[in-house]
């Protein structure tokens, strides 16, 4: 029987379907170190499904027959992906069945950070709504303004559809290519980063983890940015640089920011914990059940696929290159 090794936990229904075809083990992160856990199980190994954990030659050594590895994410930074190329693993992620939901938390975190949702939630909680709210409360507009979105891929193209159609807005995005026919359902147009740092109002990271982007957005990027300009990352953490993220935040270069995703997770003892000017949420962009279901039905079906010698449909290395 072929084994599966479960790195994170995953849908009920989808494990124990998994159970009834492979001999199935569940990591377990109260029995003991993880990467040592990993490293016993994956010796003999064909198949592994999960997600948020960081796997690369100092766990993965051991492999000696592992076929798959199936991530529940469309993002893959946490894979040492030259490293499954010359172990011919394949990855496979779940692209698609996410964006949607993303998109909208991208937007929920604009709306939130523009409005100053969560300070005034707290405000009014904590019974400080004694007279009508004065220019301390205030928000900014949102509709008919610019944004920017940088990476217009999957989940950006579904933020600027919302920009787009609910807002009323002037799209801008910056993209290591140009995307025309993307662009162009939105009238949104292509602006080196320094130009759509300078003339957006709400700016959105979407761009996936990699060389070029890591560090992308520093303390030379915000200060391009204006002063009322609202800061949304729902990319990675490290696309970011966060002190600098911080310092703009705290000597009121930008207005706000809305984060999704941090350079250490779970985020903890932040300096952005002080800041009412910062929304913080964690690491939620697709995690609704409806959506999450989607994604490990999906990472399930990538599994299946390679174990039963067959394509999956969604592979980082399809070739190994
Ligand atoms: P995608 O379709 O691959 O889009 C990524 C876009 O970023 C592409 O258009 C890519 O185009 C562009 N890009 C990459 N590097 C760039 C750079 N240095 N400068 C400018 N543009 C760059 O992926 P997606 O499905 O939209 O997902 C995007 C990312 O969002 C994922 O990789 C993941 O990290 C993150 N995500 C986060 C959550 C969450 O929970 N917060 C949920 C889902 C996804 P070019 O390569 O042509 O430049």
């Amino acid at each position: 029987m072929k084994k599966v090794v479960v790195f994170s936990q995953i849908d009920q229904d989808v494990l124990a379907q998994l159970q009834q075809d492979y001999r199935v083990v569940v990591l377990n992160p109260k029995l003991g170190d993880i990467n040592d856990q990993i490293r016993t199980e994956v010796v003999d190994a064909d198949a592994m499904i999960g997600a948020g954990r960081l796997l690369n030659e100092s766990n993965l050594a051991p492999a000696q027959k592992l076929k798959i590895i199936s991530t529940v994410s469309v993002g893959y930074d946490n894979y040492d992906v030259s490293y499954l190329n010359q172990k011919k693993i394949w990855l496979a992620n779940t692209p698609h069945v996410l964006t949607e939901t993303t998109a909208d938390l991208a937007f929920t975190l604009l709306l939130s950070a523009a409005r100053k949702v969560p300070y005034l939630d707290a405000w009014t909680k904590q019974g400080q709504w004694k007279r009508t709210v004065s220019t301390e409360q205030f928000g900014m507009d949102v509709f008919g303004k610019t944004l920017g979105i940088i990476g217009l891929g999957n989940i950006g193209a579904a933020i600027a559809r919302r920009g787009f159609y609910g807002f009323n807005m002037n799209i801008l995005y910056h993209n290591r290519r140009e995307k025309i026919e993307v662009a162009q359902a939105f009238n949104a147009q292509y602006r080196d980063l320094d130009q759509l740092l300078q003339q957006s109002d709400f700016i959105v990271v979407a761009v996936d983890l990699n060389h070029e982007s890591q560090a992308l957005i520093g303390a030379e990027q915000f200060d391009l940015m204006q002063k009322h300009a609202v800061f949304v990352n729902i990319a990675r953490g490290s696309v970011v640089d966060e002190d600098a993220l911080i310092e703009a935040l705290k000597q009121n270069k930008i207005f706000a920011a809305g984060l999704d995703v941090y350079a250490k997770e779970p985020l903890q003892n932040s300096a952005l914990f002080e800041l009412p000017n910062a929304v913080t949420l964690p690491h939620i962009g697709s995690a609704t059940t409806e959506t999450r279901q989607k994604m490990v039905k999906l990472a399930y079906q990538n599994l299946v696929a390679a174990l039963q010698d067959r394509t999956p449909h969604y592979l980082v290395n399809p070739k190994f290159e």
